[in-house]
C-alpha cells in the first residue's frame, strides 16, 4: 500500500514536471512571437550598456524583453547633438531618460511594433535610420522615458513626438510611424506629471530631483 502511494506520488511529480516543461516551451514560443526582439530569438548583439538610465525606464524595458538591446543610457560627451547627458539625480546618482536600442535582426514591421510597445509603456520613441529625417548614423531606436524630470532638450523632443514630428532640428512630420491617440495620451500624462508645473507650464529648469519610480 505504502509503495503504491509513493508510485502515485512519483507519477504526479512526473506529470507536473512534464506539463511545466511543455508550458515553458510554449511560453518561449509565444514570447518569440509577441516579442521578436526578445533574448529568446537568436541575434548576435553587443553587450547591453544601460548605465545611467532612469531605473523605472530600465525596468519597463525589461518588461518589454528589450533591455538586453540597450546600446546607450547616460553619456557625458560634450559632442554637439548628444542628448543623453544628465537629466537629474535619483538615489544620489545621475540619470538620463534617453535610451538607445539596437534594431539588429528586426524587420521594419517589427521595429514599428516595438515603437508601439514602447509608446504604450510610456516612451516617446523614433527609429533613426541613416538618410531618413535628415539624420545620419547607425540605425537604432532613440527613446525617451516620459516618467521622470527631463532636461530642456528632451522635453522638446517629447513634445515633438506628441506632435507627430521627428524630434530633430527640422521638426518635420515623422514618416516612418505614428502613435495612436491612446499611446500619445499615456506618454503625455506621464510627461506632464513630471515636467509640467501646477499652472500647466513646462518646467524649464534642469531637474535635480525625480519623484519615486512609477510602475
Ligand atoms: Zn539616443
Amino acid at each position: 500500500m505504502r509503495r503504491n502511494v509513493s508510485l502515485v506520488l512519483i507519477c504526479f511529480i512526473y506529470v507536473g514536471l512534464e506539463s511545466s516543461l511543455v508550458a515553458a516551451a510554449a511560453q518561449t514560443t509565444s514570447d518569440a512571437k509577441n516579442y521578436p526582439w526578445s533574448p529568446d530569438v537568436p541575434c548576435k548583439l553587443n553587450p547591453a550598456k544601460p548605465e545611467g538610465l532612469y531605473p523605472a525606464a530600465y525596468s519597463n524595458l525589461r518588461g518589454l524583453m528589450v533591455a538586453h538591446r540597450v546600446t546607450q543610457g547616460i553619456n557625458h560627451s560634450p559632442e554637439r547633438g548628444n542628448v543623453h547627458d544628465t537629466d537629474g539625480t535619483v538615489n544620489g546618482k545621475a540619470y538620463t531618460g534617453a535610451v538607445d536600442i539596437s534594431v539588429r535582426c528586426l524587420t521594419q514591421a517589427q521595429i514599428r511594433t516595438l515603437l508601439a510597445r514602447l509608446a504604450a509603456a510610456g516612451f516617446a520613441a523614433w527609429y533613426r535610420k541613416d538618410g531618413q529625417d535628415g539624420w545620419s548614423g547607425p540605425p537604432h531606436i532613440h527613446a525617451i522615458w516620459a516618467g521622470c524630470r527631463l532636461k530642456s532638450v528632451l522635453q522638446q523632443q517629447v513634445e515633438s513626438w506628441l506632435d507627430g514630428t521627428n524630434g530633430l532640428g527640422s521638426n518635420r512630420p515623422y514618416q516612418f510611424w505614428q502613435a495612436s491617440a491612446e499611446m500619445k495620451d499615456k506618454v503625455s500624462k506621464l510627461y506632464r506629471s513630471f515636467n509640467w508645473g501646477p499652472r500647466g507650464h513646462r518646467v524649464k529648469k534642469k531637474g535635480s530631483k525625480c519623484a519615486a519610480d512609477s510602475d
